[in-house]
């Protein structure tokens, strides 16, 4: 007989029920393993994963990188040392021109 147990959050600490209808699904796909998140996290975790990552060309040192959204054309793509470098610039421009 399967009973709602009271586990607790690995990501945010929180207490979640594991139900009896989620443990009965669970034994049903012969997973052995309690789930170590609440439902919430759970969801996060699940978007964090399907976002997908692009492929794109620096615009400034010809580097292969990866962008989180979808490169459109004629907007310039930095990696991240590039991008880094560039925002370094703008901060020191903005520091200069404040008077
Ligand atoms: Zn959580
Ligand atoms: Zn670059």
């Amino acid at each position: 007989m399967f009973q709602d147990e009271k586990l607790i959050c690995e990501d945010c600490g929180a207490e979640f029920t594991f139900t009896v209808g989620e443990q009965e699904f669970y034994a049903e796909k012969g997973l052995v393993n309690k789930p170590k998140r609440c439902s919430e996290c759970r969801k996060l975790r699940r978007q964090k994963v399907r976002r997908k990552m692009f492929d794109a060309t620096c615009a400034l040192c010809g580097a292969q990188t990866k962008v989180p959204f979808k490169p459109i054309q004629g907007r310039a793509v930095l990696c991240r040392e590039c991008f880094m470098k560039n925002t370094n610039i703008e901060e020191g421009k903005q520091e200069q021109t404040e008077e």
